[in-house]
């Protein structure tokens, strides 16, 4: 099973990652993950991500494409991943479709969260106290969704176009939310 969770900011894509992980047995592959462990340990990679994190915008194509590819090269996700947080650009699609097609293999899903704007902010500030992620001030949690509706939003599209897309309100409780991805991936083929 390879699969994307989409969605602004906020929406709750790490949270249900992780269990739709869990049932695929697959690993939720997290590029925010990724980026903040390598912040805290202080490699170059960190380093370099931490400047576009802080201010709310998106690190460099090349240097994101690079870590993903390198991430499902390794053997847990052989059979399958989640990612969440990839692509999040035009560019990033087109790099993933050439990782998956050069295995011989199609992406199955696209999960996409939709959430009420105004309860975003709210559960991104919360979730600064926390958390203490540096990115989650008001600011720059504003910068982050307009950057998501320029760059990433428009990527719903072109998955749509392919007919993958599965649409979740993501709005009400973590467990109900979680149900409702369920019940729509196992009417995908291939679940
Ligand atoms: P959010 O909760 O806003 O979805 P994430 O935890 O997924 O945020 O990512 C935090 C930050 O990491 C992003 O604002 C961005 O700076 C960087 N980042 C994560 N994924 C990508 C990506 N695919 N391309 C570029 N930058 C990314």
């Amino acid at each position: 099973m390879r699969l994307i969770i989409m969605g602004p900011p906020g929406a709750g894509k790490g949270t249900q990652a992780k269990f739709i992980a869990e049932h695929f047995k697959i690993p939720a592959i997290s590029t925010g993950d990724i980026f903040r462990a390598n912040v805290s340990e202080g490699t170059p990679l960190g380093l370099e991500a931490k400047r576009y994190m802080d201010a709310g915008e998106y690190v460099p194509d090349e240097v994101t494409n690079l870590m993903v590819r390198n991430r499902i090269d390794e053997p847990d996700a052989v059979s399958g991943f989640l990612l969440d947080g990839y692509p999040r650009t035009l560019a990033q699609v087109e790099e993933l479709d050439g990782m998956i097609n050069f295995t011989g293999h199609r992406l199955d899903a696209v999960v996409c969260l939709t959430v009420d704007q105004d309860e975003i902010v709210g559960r991104l500030l919360q979730r600064a106290q926390v958390e203490g992620r540096a990115d989650d001030t008001e600011d720059v949690i504003r910068r982050r969704q307009e950057v998501y509706l320029e760059q990433t939003e428009p990527l719903i599209e072109v998955y749509k176009q392919r007919g993958i897309v599965v649409e979740i309100d993501g709005m009400g409780e973590v467990s109900d939310v979680t149900s409702r991805i369920f019940e729509a991936l196992d009417q995908t083929p291939e679940s």
